[in-house]
């Protein structure tokens, strides 16, 4: 499937995250032969023991929740953490980052779906610790973007209609905030259900898993 995922992504500026969760890693192997090097994990165990495991020139994306002790676990190598959803957990991120001397690209979450149960920031929620002097005070981490997940349905109007919103979002919050900054410049949205819309509507990083290893 990587070839064919490649081609749809192809025309569009944006790069394919793989999402290697529940892989072994003999799977994650054969991507990584065929070029791929950024790969994503949601759980910080998994990505852990991944990561020890593999060649060291593979981008680890963390994707899913993220709770503030297990930072420090993946704070040594973690390539950006896509799911940051509160001013504390990019607290305890900025903390280790400065701890290990390094700058951790994060982007963060927006709750752009109908469901209840998916994190991530609203809108208001996302300006105000962005204007909050708490932020500022910030040293070692790069906020590069915007991440978000679509309500998981057939209707395409509206999963396209929550990735535009996304889109809008990101495109504020650079006007706003990030107008002198071009590292904010990345939206991650669009799994294997739903990553061709979600090109269509800007992603720079769309983030596939069950598509991609369904041989
Ligand atoms: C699992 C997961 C994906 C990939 O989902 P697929 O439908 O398997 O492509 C993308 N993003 C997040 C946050 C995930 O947890």
């Amino acid at each position: 499937m990587l070839d064919e995922i490649r081609s749809k992504i192809a025309p569009f500026n944006a790069r394919l995250v793989a999402v290697s969760k529940t892989q072994p890693v003999e799977n994650i192997r054969k991507l990584y032969d065929a070029g791929q090097r950024v790969f994503g994990e949601n759980r910080v165990q998994e990505l852990v023991e991944k990561q020890a495991q593999m060649p060291a020139d593979i981008d680890w994306h963390l994707i899913g929740h993220l709770q503030k002790n297990k930072v420090r676990q993946i704070a040594p190598f973690v390539k950006m953490i896509h799911s940051v959803d509160s001013l504390k957990l990019l607290q305890t991120i900025d903390n280790e980052a400065v701890r290990l001397s390094r700058v951790i690209d994060c982007l963060l979450q927006f709750h752009i779906a109908e469901e209840e149960s998916k994190f991530g920031f609203s809108e208001t929620e996302a300006i105000e610790m962005l204007q909050s002097p708490d932020f500022f005070l910030l040293k070692n981490i790069q906020i590069c973007g915007v991440m978000g997940m679509a309500t998981f349905t057939e209707n395409t109007a509206q999963v396209r209609q929550e990735f535009r919103e996304l889109h809008r979002i990101f495109e504020n919050l650079k006007t706003r905030f990030f107008s002198e900054k071009p590292y904010f410049k990345e939206i991650s949205m669009g799994m294997s259900g739903d990553f061709e819309i979600a090109l269509e509507e800007g992603a720079t990083f769309v983030r596939i898993g069950s598509l991609l290893f369904s041989n």
